[in-house]
């Protein structure tokens, strides 16, 4: 695995768990089908990797935060990007949200083995439903998402979840002018900022990434996220057709 082009580097016993999650989820992908990207590069660069980068930043100022840094994954699916990311950031403490409830099951199982269940929390919910909640709202230091929605669906559930200082993380591959033009129509009506976008082209010729963050420039409207379904059916920032 290189971790040199990743600019960090897990400890031994953060590998070991990282090794233990593959088994995990050899063990539970036989019973689920929760995902394609289980074994070898697959997993090292397609899952763990690509977890990862988008965090570094956080990765390398995560010696020993005075608080733990509250971290969100929404539409986890089998646990990606946020099991990986509470091997790597142990200063953390991880809320995994999918709706899909055998999912989540899976992902609680894998938790557990690994050690992790006290730093993990589930809520099996639609993310529209989490970003009115009173437990979650404007909480978040980090809310991230990969593979989940239009890139405007997904600031929209993962916007309402972020505190005044916090960072939302949309996980993408491809990101085209048209792409940008559509989350900044978004991001006006959620009040965010949208940073510079960064890329990377994954190791083993699989595919550039990006990375693009949302900071808040204000608290997020009280109408966001709308209610379930809406959000998908009509994303911020529509043109009219
Ligand atoms: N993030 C994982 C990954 O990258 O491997 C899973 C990606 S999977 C393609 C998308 C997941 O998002 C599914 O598990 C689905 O149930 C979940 N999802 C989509 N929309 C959602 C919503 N509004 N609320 C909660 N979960 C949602």
């Amino acid at each position: 695995m290189p971790w040199s082009l990743l600019g960090w580097s897990p400890t031994g016993e953060q590998l070991s768990l990282l090794q233990q999650l593959q088994e995990e989820l050899r063990l539970w992908n036989g019973r689920l089908n929760l995902t394609r990207l289980v074994e070898g590069e697959d997993y090292w660069i397609g899952q763990v990797f690509d977890s990862l980068w988008p965090v570094v930043p956080w990765l390398q100022g995560a010696a020993d935060p005075p608080t733990p840094l509250e971290v969100i994954d929404v539409g986890t699916g089998g646990g990606f990007p946020g099991l990986a990311i509470a091997i790597a950031l142990p200063g953390s403490r991880l809320t995994l949200v999918d709706s899909v409830g055998r999912k989540l099951e899976a992902v609680r199982a894998m938790a557990t083995a690994l050690g992790l269940a006290e730093r993990v929390v589930l809520r099996c919910e639609r993310a529209e439903k989490t970003g009115r909640a009173r437990d979650c709202r404007g909480r978040f230091q980090l809310a991230v998402a990969r593979a989940v929605a239009a890139a405007p669906v997904v600031a929209e559930y993962l916007v309402p979840l972020l505190a005044s200082q916090g960072t939302a993380l949309l996980y993408r591959g491809q990101w085209t002018p048209e792409d940008a033009a559509a989350l900044e129509r978004a991001a006006a009506t959620l009040q965010v900022r949208v940073e510079p976008p960064r890329a990377l082209d994954l190791p083993g010729g699989r595919g550039r990434r990006h990375a693009v963050a949302l900071t808040p420039l204000a608290p997020c409207p009280p109408g966001y996220p709308r209610p379930v379904g809406v959000p998908g059916k009509h994303p911020l920032g529509e043109l009219p057709g």
